[in-house]
């Protein structure tokens, strides 16, 4: 395996671990990790930083040509990068997630994000995470997985990070739960490259598993 390049992978709903499991096969396998979430967190910036309504094609789609992600790591570590500043402080406010869940619904945003995701898989081995990676981005990828957990687990999760960082804002378990819900429908209901688990995927339903656990099985399947 080492020799040729091979990528992994990584779909599922928000909050699922997905993450957390891919940071940590990366690091296992001494592979590169690579968020997507992040890059559509930085279009959504970009439009609440200008005040577009986040789910408006004919608002959004003029200003795609003037703006440029990127991606770059620092100690291994994945920054975002919007129009040369890095961002990757500033993208995960409940602001920029629920904006990001909406400019990722619009086709434009997401042929740009997707080829920028293809042209790094082409020479480096790496596990990817997001929605449509095993569906659309590297439909060809070696391995494939579906990480999932309970809306109640998932939200659990949530609510203890953004407590655990002073973002809770008042937010109360139910409202953040119901985000939640509203995300997972905008994601799988979307038309263009729905959340959606390949046909090929390897289904790892992590609501009663530790990380330890979710990132074992994972390695598992791989043969690590
Ligand atoms: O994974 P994360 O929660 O950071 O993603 C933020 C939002 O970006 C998601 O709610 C989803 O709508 C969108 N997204 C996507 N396709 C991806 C990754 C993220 O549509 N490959």
């Amino acid at each position: 395996m080492e020799n040729k390049v091979f990528s992994i992978a990584i779909d599922g709903p928000a909050g699922a671990g997905k993450s957390t499991v891919a940071k940590g096969v990366a690091a296992r396998l001494g592979i590169v990790y690579v968020d997507t979430g992040a890059m559509y967190r930085a279009i959504g910036l970009k439009t609440v930083r200008l005040g577009i309504p986040s789910d408006d094609a004919e608002k959004v789609c003029p200003i795609l040509d003037g703006t440029e992600v990127t991606i770059g790591f620092i100690e291994g570590v994945q920054h975002v990068f919007l129009d040369g500043e890095d961002v990757s402080g500033l993208i995960r406010t409940q602001e920029v997630s629920n904006a990001a869940s909406k400019v990722s619904a619009i086709p434009e945003v997401r042929y740009k994000m997707v080829e920028l995701q293809q042209k790094l898989a082409k020479n480096t081995s790496l596990i990817m995470d997001g929605r449509d990676i095993g569906t659309h981005v590297l439909p060809n990828a070696e391995y494939k997985f579906f990480v999932t957990a309970s809306p109640e687990q998932r939200t659990s999760r949530r609510y203890r990070e953004l407590k655990a960082k002073g973002q809770l804002n008042g937010m109360t378990f139910n409202e953040l739960l119901l985000e939640m819900v509203e995300r997972d429908k905008r994601d799988s209901g979307r038309e263009c490259m729905p959340l959606k688990k390949a046909a090929d995927a390897i289904l790892i339903d992590t609501t009663y598993m530790t990380i330890e656990e979710s990132i074992d099985s994972v390695i598992r399947y791989i043969g690590g």
